[in-house]
């Protein structure tokens, strides 16, 4: 790809602002050697501004998402992409969030800008584990994780039964919750329905891939192995 499409592709700029940049040099390789718009560099080698360019397209990001954020590009309110470098949100194809988080859910979040591996990681026959950590308002009456393994729970104004689901009892109101789907805020109406109450909601790991110390509100692009931990 052309040294301009990629840059404004990455939002580094409109492609006139991209050619400004380059004409003034601020754009080299890692020796710092002022590219042209035609030089032929791999994205690896180039530099912006002495920094290395962002990841290129293909990119999977996690989030920890912090409490008040909403999963939104565009909305009232902080949003999910505030967290993230302006740039992101010009980029082209555009950052999307896979699945996503209640404003008052915390924790692993996923974008990309791949939608092969985006649906890769939503698609119900891919069955993804997400692993959520509950706080309940009253303590469990003990047959919540019989009835949430069953797979012939219904919730509220849907149609189809749950698939099974995971319920790992820590305390009387704590508990691990594992989902293979991502039905709307389906963790607190999976409790409401056995006439319990969510007061907080993280969710710890998507499949393998936990968030290892990242801090809220903090973001890390994925290696190849940290990616092949979701499936
Ligand atoms: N279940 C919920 O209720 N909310 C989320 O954000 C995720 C799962």
């Amino acid at each position: 790809m052309r040294l301009v499409k990629l840059l404004a592709n990455l939002g580094y700029g409109s492609r006139k602002e991209v050619q400004t940049a380059i004409r003034h040099g601020w754009v080299t390789d890692r020796d710092g050697k002022a590219l042209k718009a035609d030089s032929p560099t791999a994205h690896e080698n180039i530099l912006f501004d002495d920094e290395p360019l962002d990841p290129a397209q293909g990119v999977v990001v996690l989030m920890n998402k912090p409490l008040g954020y909403t999963c939104s590009i565009k909305d009232k309110g902080r949003l999910v992409y505030d967290l993230l470098p302006d740039r992101f949100r010009m980029r082209k194809p555009v950052l999307s969030t896979i699945g996503r988080l209640d404003k008052e859910t915390s924790g692993a979040l996923l974008f990309t800008d791949d939608g092969t591996f985006l649906h890769k990681v939503i698609s119900p026959k891919a069955e993804v584990p997400k692993v959520y950590e509950v706080t309940l308002d009253r303590p469990m009456k003990g047959d919540e994780a019989a009835l949430f393994a069953s797979g012939g729970m219904m919730l509220e104004s849907e149609v189809k039964p749950l698939k099974p689901a995971g319920l790992e009892v820590l305390d009387e109101t704590h508990a691990r919750l594992i989902l293979h789907e991502g039905r709307y805020h389906q963790a607190r109406r999976m409790f409401a329905a056995t006439g319990n109450h969510v007061t907080a909601l993280t969710r710890s790991r998507i499949g393998a891939l936990g968030l290892d110390g990242l801090e809220e509100g903090g973001w890390k692009a994925l290696s190849e192995d940290e990616k092949a931990l979701i499936f």
